[in-house]
């Protein structure tokens, strides 16, 4: 046995990585020998499950052409709601409560469109400062296309310390004048997880309208949004549930919404048994399927098919149970090995306010990244001075964890980031 009186050895780490029960998941992802990859919460990486469902979508392109849409092993038809079902689980919501299509930033179109109201005479959408920008921006162009000014009518929770949000502060802003508002599950910068339960339940008692994104948390934490009575999320699924670049993203209705009109409608909006009527008369479908619009990118839906059999198989707590070890782990070895260096770690130190990534601030956070870079190690910069680090569940190691943190020791204390400029690249 070895000595555990040190946890903080890479050896305890391995021990730790040899009793991890997700540890197999590791070997069916593609992954370089020569570096150590923390930024499966920007892009998750390919799997093999995910390119033999893409390669078996484009065969049947190949091998059928049109009939592609109804035969198959996945007919592209109706290939929308069968990830939604498959997805549903992640949510915490029936299938057809969540449906896979277009992407975060038009899902948030589309269901500001289908649920923003001001018939109560309430004609303000609440956000928080901290969110991120398409987010944002998204609401600005919806108010002004109901002729209303965002800088009044976009009402924005501010952040006490620049980084967390305060539940009560949220509570305080649901005034009456609010009729929707749209909050992160988990704080992009700082990790923080919000108490989605929670917050539905005060938006509600004051006849609130309330929508997650989910970005950070879709595949990293369990949600019960049915059970939360939550209005309506949408996510993108190319973060954690690793889609693959530009995967489509994903949204739910709560079933209490079915038959609400799409706000943004399309024929893929349609009931599927009446779209080939071809009638001017749109039937919309009676669940989450109304909210799509036109044709399905099938191509960029199909790894989605192989990643999500890897979810059940690992199951979201399990994943949410090393997500969270990982984390604490790697936390207590920056406050070990990294104390002398300046870093502010910025996650809530709680376990169960944090999602899955770690945020450490740096003046030098631009050139800190470009040496991990160099060192082989594959960071998030996020400007001004933000290193976000992610060691995902399904194929991220303690001892990856271990050496990330020896590494940027060993940068720091060689001034090894000096020798690149402070600036950061045109992506992150
Ligand atoms: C990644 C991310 C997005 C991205 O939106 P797209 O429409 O997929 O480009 C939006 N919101 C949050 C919080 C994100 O983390």
């Amino acid at each position: 046995m070895l000595d555990h009186n040190n946890k903080y050895t890479r050896e305890y780490a391995q021990e730790l990585d040899e009793k991890d029960p997700l540890a197999a998941f590791r070997e069916e992802f593609y992954i370089s020998d020569e570096q150590i990859y923390f930024d499966g919460n920007s892009l998750g990486l390919l799997s093999k499950r995910a390119e033999q469902t893409l390669l078996k979508m484009l065969h049947s392109w190949r091998d059928r052409g049109i009939d592609g849409w109804t035969e198959g092993e996945y007919p592209w038809f109706y290939l929308s709601e069968t990830l939604g079902e498959q997805l549903a689980p992640l949510v915490g919501a029936t299938k057809d409560e969540v449906i896979m299509t277009g992407s975060t930033t038009s899902n948030l179109h589309q269901l500001v469109a289908s649920f923003f109201t001001t018939s109560s005479g309430r004609n303000k959408i609440l956000a928080d400062e901290l969110a991120f920008p398409t987010d944002i921006y998204a609401l600005q162009s919806q108010l002004k296309l109901r002729g209303l000014d965002p800088a009044t009518h976009l009402v924005k929770v501010t952040s006490q310390d620049g980084h967390m949000l305060d539940e009560d502060d949220i509570i305080a802003a649901m005034t009456e004048d609010i009729a929707m508002i749209i909050l992160p599950s988990i704080l992009y910068r700082s990790g923080q997880i919000l108490d989605m339960k929670k917050l539905t339940e005060e938006a509600h008692k004051r006849n609130i309208v309330i929508g997650f994104d989910l970005c950070h948390s879709i595949g990293s934490i369990p949600h019960q949004l049915s059970e939360w009575d939550v209005d309506f999320a949408f996510w993108c699924n190319y973060k954690h549930l690793n889609g693959g670049p530009g995967a489509v993203g994903g949204l739910y209705v709560n079933k209490r919404h079915f038959g609400q009109t799409p706000g943004l409608a399309g024929w893929f909006s349609s009931r599927k048994d009446r779209q080939f009527d071809m009638d001017h008369e749109l039937t919309a479908a009676t669940d989450a399927g109304a909210f799509q619009m036109g044709t399905p990118h099938v191509l960029s839906l199909a790894p989605l098919i192989g990643s999500l059999s890897m979810f059940h198989e690992a199951g979201i707590d399990r994943i949410r149970e090393k997500s969270v070890k990982l984390t604490e782990y790697m936390l207590e070895l920056i406050d070990l090995e990294l104390k002398d260096y300046q870093f502010i770690i910025r996650n809530p130190r709680e376990a169960k306010m944090r999602g899955g990534h770690i945020f450490l601030e740096h003046k030098e956070a631009a050139r800190i990244c470009k040496a991990l870079k160099e060192n082989k190690i594959i960071p998030d910069f996020r400007s001004p001075n933000g290193i976000r680090l992610a060691p995902v569940a399904l194929y991220n190691t303690f001892t990856e964890v271990w050496d990330v943190v020896q590494k940027l020791k060993k940068i720091m204390k060689e001034e090894q980031y000096k020798k690149f400029e402070n600036k950061r690249g045109v992506v992150a």
